[in-house]
C-alpha cells in the first residue's frame, strides 16, 4: 500500500453512527491532511459547501434525514471529479447501479475492517494522483522521450489498477497489474499473445454493448462517452476465471491523442450485489419467491392477460395439519418439510409459471394463459405428487389442500387471492388432500 498518497488528502466523513466515526475519524485523521465528519447526508453537504479544500468523500449509505448516495449526487451535480468511497452495511438491491451512477471510486463494506478502509481510500485517490504526475511528462517532446516513458512506467508500475496507456492506434505502455493479470513479461508478449486489448475485450463483453468493438478507430471515445455503469467488462484471468471490472478512461492531457484506461476490479462487488437482489426477491427458507416479488410479477401479468383477454389462474395451496409435524418433530423437521414440498412443486409445474411461498406452509403458482381446467389439473398434479412422495426426508406422509381462482374482468390481485383463498377455505372444510376451484 502506497499511504504516501492520501497524506496531503482532506477528507469528509459522513456516518451516523457516533461510534464508528469517532473511532474511523481518529484512525484516518493520523494518515490524511485532515478530516472534517458528519452525521448524515443534509450536514455532509453543509461541510462540503463550507470547506472547499476538500478532495475525498468517505460516507456511509443509509442514514437519517438523507442517505449517502443522494448526498453523492447532489455534490456530483457541483463536481464531477472528487472521488467518493462508501462504506456501508447496505441492503440495497439497487445499490451498484446507484453507486456506479454517482460515480463512486471504491468501496469498504461494513464492518469496517481499517485495512480495508485505507485501500480503498488509497484506490478512490489514485486516478487523480496519477493524472497530476502524468501531467508534468510531456509524451510529445522529442528530446525527452526516453525519460518520459522511464517516469511514466514508474508511475503507472506504482497504480493498484490495472492500468495501460494507449493512443487512438496501437497500446503504448502496461502497467505491472496489467501484465501480471495476464501473465506476460512484457507488453511484446501480450500484444504476441492476444493481438490487442481490444481483442481481449471483443472476445468476452457480454456485459458492455457489442457494437462499440466494432469501430476499432473509435472504441476510446465511444467507450469514454459511455455512463460508467455501461463501461463494465468481464475479462478472464490467467486460471480462466472471469472477473469483472469497470473501465475508466482518462484523455489527460486533453488533447485526444493519448489515453490511460484503468480498469478495476469489482467482482466482489457485483457477486455482493447479486446476491442482494436475491435475497430481496426469494424466501429464505425455500428459494421460491417471496412475497413481494410474487406481487411484482402478479400486478405485471394481471395487466398483460387483461390486455390481451388471456386466461389467467392462480392456485393457493396449505400444507395439511402442519402444526402437528411440528408439534411432534420440532420445528426444524418442519422446516425440511417446507424444502421438500418446494423441490416437489417445482418439479410438478412448467418451467415459466411463477410460484413462490406465499406465507408460513402457503404457496401461490401463477398459471399464465390457463384457465380453471387446466389449472385444476396442476393442481392435482402437485397434489398427488405431495401426497405420493416417500422419502427418508419426510418424517410422515404429508397432505396439502388447494384452492382455484381465475381471473375475472373486474378482479384485481387482491380480489382474486381472495377467491382462492375461499376454494381453499373449502377444501379444507370438506376433507382436506383435495382441490376446489371458485
Ligand atoms: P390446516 O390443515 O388447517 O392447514 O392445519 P395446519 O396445522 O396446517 O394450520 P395452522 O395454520 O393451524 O398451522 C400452521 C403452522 O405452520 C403453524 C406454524 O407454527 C407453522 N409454520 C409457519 N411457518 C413455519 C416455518 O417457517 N417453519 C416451520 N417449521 N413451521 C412453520
Ligand atoms: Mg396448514
Ligand atoms: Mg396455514
Amino acid at each position: 500500500m502506497n499511504k504516501e498518497i492520501l497524506k496531503d488528502i482532506n477528507v469528509l466523513y459522513v456516518e451516523d453512527e457516533d461510534d464508528v466515526r469517532e473511532f474511523t475519524s481518529k484512525t484516518i485523521s493520523t494518515i490524511v491532511n485532515s478530516v472534517v465528519t458528519a452525521k448524515n447526508g443534509v450536514e455532509g453537504l453543509e461541510k462540503f459547501e463550507e470547506n472547499k479544500d476538500i478532495n475525498l468523500i468517505l460516507t456511509d449509505i443509509n442514514m437519517p434525514k438523507m442517505g449517502g448516495l443522494e448526498m453523492c449526487a447532489e455534490i456530483r451535480k457541483v463536481d464531477n471529479e472528487i472521488p467518493i468511497v462508501i462504506t456501508s452495511a447496505h441492503s440495497d438491491p439497487g445499490f451498484l447501479k446507484k453507486a456506479i451512477d454517482v460515480k463512486v471510486s471504491a468501496y469498504a463494506m461494513k464492518p469496517i475492517d481499517l485495512y480495508h478502509l485505507i485501500e480503498s481510500m488509497i484506490k478512490a485517490v489514485e486516478p487523480i494522483f496519477l493524472r497530476k504526475k502524468l501531467e508534468h511528462v510531456n509524451l510529445t517532446l522529442a528530446n525527452k522521450v526516453e525519460e518520459a516513458i522511464n517516469q511514466t512506467k514508474s508511475i503507472l508500475d506504482a497504480q493498484d489498477n490495472m492500468v495501460i496507456l494507449t493512443d487512438l492506434e496501437k497500446t503504448i505502455d502496461a502497467n505491472k497489474k496489467f501484465l501480471e493479470y495476464f501473465e506476460v513479461k512484457n507488453l511484446k508478449d501480450f500484444l504476441q499473445k492476444y493481438n490487442s486489448l481490444l481483442d481481449v475485450l471483443k472476445k468476452d463483453n457480454n456485459l458492455l454493448k457489442k457494437d462499440i468493438f466494432e469501430d476499432s478507430k473509435n472504441w476510446i471515445s465511444k467507450l469514454s462517452n459511455l455512463s460508467e455503469i455501461d463501461r463494465i467488462v468481464k475479462i478472464k484471468n490467467k486460471n480462466g476465471e472471469d472477473r469483472v471490472f469497470t473501465i475508466n478512461i482518462d484523455d489527460y492531457e486533453q488533447k485526444g491523442e493519448h489515453y490511460v484506461i484503468s480498469f478495476t476490479d469489482i467482482t466482489e462487488l457485483k457477486e455482493k450485489s447479486n446476491l442482494l437482489e436475491y435475497q430481496a426477491n426469494h424466501d429464505q427458507l425455500t428459494g421460491l419467491f417471496n412475497r413481494q416479488k410474487f406481487n411484482e410479477i402478479f400486478k405485471k401479468e394481471i395487466k398483460r392477460e387483461k390486455r390481451y383477454k388471456n386466461n389467467l389462474s392462480l392456485i393457493i395451496f396449505d400444507i395439511d395439519n402442519f402444526k402437528s409435524i411440528n408439534d411432534e418433530f420440532g420445528h426444524n423437521v418442519g422446516d425440511e418439510v417446507l424444502k421438500v414440498i418446494a423441490k416437489v412443486l417445482l418439479e410438478s409445474i412448467r418451467e415459466h409459471d411463477c410460484v413462490a411461498r406465499w406465507g408460513g406452509e402457503e404457496f401461490l403458482v401463477l398459471l399464465p394463459q390457463t384457465d380453471e381446467y387446466g389449472a385444476k389439473k396442476v393442481a392435482e398434479k402437485i397434489r398427488e405428487a405431495i401426497a405420493k412422495y416417500k422419502k427418508e426426508d419426510l418424517p410422515k406422509q404429508i397432505t396439502a389442500s388447494f384452492g382455484i381462482a381465475k381471473l375475472k374482468e373486474d378482479d384485481d390481485e387482491v380480489s382474486i387471492l381472495k377467491k382462492a383463498d375461499d376454494a381453499l377455505y373449502e377444501a379444507k372444510k370438506k376433507g382436506k388432500n383435495r382441490v376446489e376451484v371458485f
